[in-house]
């Protein structure tokens, strides 16, 4: 395992950098990368919980690149498994010539996931996943409206924002998203009554309980985006009961949280709890985009038996390469037993994060696994701190609705050495 602390040869961002900006700003489109003089750098090259840059300073990686490299950037093992299948086949025809890798995946599934899930419909994207499994549960009960929590992120594509629940994402695109959506709060864990497991619950069903057109609660196990928040213990048992008793079905959106980001393969097997569709992304590929949303055979088989031409597919459906990289990600993350390493380095790292509620500027600190959030005063407070940190050698993002939690997910691979040098760093900055 990659233990290497951060070595920076120059200034951050360096020149190279600083050559590579400009064509950017001129030739993307200009609300994808935020530019300025001290942030970004440009990524050269990944190793473990270490990035390079095209400067050649090396970082310590606290996000795992949205959560997507649980396994180390650049495993060999799935790297490898990647360059064998390109070498053989590129890609295939999704819903018309299938290959091996895909029925092996489709077999390997079910194995990590929480039982009884084991129908997948594949995609590409986080998005699509999510997509995917609100057509499903559209099928699977005949109603076409959905559940969703104030600032939950399931993705931007038109579908999926009609259960985002981040107005400014929505609002440019309002006449094209649906309005039907029932909107509840996610409840924080330790703060006041409100937040309790049984006023949450007694809450949600007083709204859901309004509505007959709803075809299922989607709730990401863990909020990522908004801030790394946890539920209160047993809100999500009590959700899985309210779901049955009012007919709605339960998606995990765990795109974030799964393949053992949060100390378990999957959050829902923490809680104890199996949802009907689980929508799952990110690290599933490690890097190679593939998602999928996964069901109860009984309500994956709403779709009607294709007779030559599939309702919902896309080009990318099913990708060999994809497949290959799933299943060598599944493989390393049970060969190395990561699940279980977050769980554990999670311990430490939580206690340390603990001490950081001294300082002023800390509000709260909250997580599970190698998934923590350390929320700050201000938005203006987190976004100073990533980029200092940068500029040290460690590479943070900013979550939460305000921009002011700092989110800490790296690699579950990461070295203790290199998270608590990280943290030693952070904390200084603090
Ligand atoms: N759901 C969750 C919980 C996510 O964190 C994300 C991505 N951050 C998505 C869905 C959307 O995935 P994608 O960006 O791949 O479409």
């Amino acid at each position: 395992m990659n233990d290497d602390l951060e070595e920076l040869r120059g200034p951050v961002p360096g020149p190279r950098t600083a050559e590579l900006l400009p064509v950017l700003r001129e030739r993307e489109s200009r609300n994808v990368t935020f530019l300025s003089d001290t942030f970004p750098i440009f990524w050269e090259s990944g190793s473990g919980a270490t990035i390079t840059d095209v400067d050649g300073n090396r970082y310590i990686d606290l996000t795992a690149a949205f959560g997507v490299a649980n396994v180390g950037h650049a495993n060999p093992h799935v790297a490898s498994a990647i360059s064998d299948q390109a070498s053989r086949m590129l890609h295939a025809m999704g819903d018309v010539h299938p290959t091996e890798v895909k029925v092996k995946l489709l077999e390997r599934l079910p194995q990590v996931l929480p039982p009884g899930l084991d129908k997948t419909f594949l995609a590409t994207t986080g998005s699509e996943a999510v997509e995917a499994a609100l057509k499903t549960a559209m099928l699977a009960t005949g109603k076409h409206a959905f559940a969703a929590y104030r600032n939950a992120y399931h993705g931007l594509s038109l579908g999926a924002l009609s259960v985002t629940g981040i107005e400014k994402f929505r609002a440019p695109f309002a006449g094209a998203v649906a309005d039907t959506t029932l909107w509840l709060d996610y409840p924080r864990a330790g703060s006041d009554a409100k937040n309790s497991a049984g006023v949450a619950l007694a809450t949600a069903r007083e709204e859901l309980i309004k509505r007959k057109d709803l075809a299922a609660l989607i709730i990401e196990p863990m909020q990522g985006r908004a801030g790394i928040i946890v539920p209160p213990l047993n809100y999500l048992s009590g959700l899985r009961r309210l779901c049955d008793e009012l007919g709605i079905l339960l998606i995990f959106d765990e795109i974030f949280t799964g393949f053992g980001r949060t100390g378990f393969w999957f959050s829902a097997i923490h809680d104890n709890v199996t949802p009907d569709i689980i929508c799952i992304g990110k690290a599933m590929g490690s890097g190679f985009p593939i998602s999928a949303a996964v069901a109860r055979a009984d309500i994956m088989d709403a779709w009607p038996q294709t007779t030559g031409e599939a309702l919902h597919t896309s080009t990318y459906l099913g990708n060999p390469m994809g497949c290959a990289a799933a299943l060598a990600t599944i493989n390393e993350l049970t060969r190395v037993k990561l699940p279980a390493r977050a769980r554990q380095v999670g311990l430490g790292l939580g206690s340390r994060l603990a001490a950081m509620r001294k300082h002023e500027s800390v509000r709260d600190v909250r997580g599970r696994g190698l998934m923590w959030g350390i929320e700050l005063t201000d938005g203006a407070t987190a976004q100073r701190v990533v980029t200092q940190s940068l500029a040290r050698g460690v590479i943070l993002l900013q979550a939460g609705a305000e921009g002011n939690v700092l989110s800490i997910t790296p690699p579950l691979t990461i070295g203790e050495r290199q998270l608590y040098r990280a943290m030693d760093i952070l904390e200084g900055l603090l």
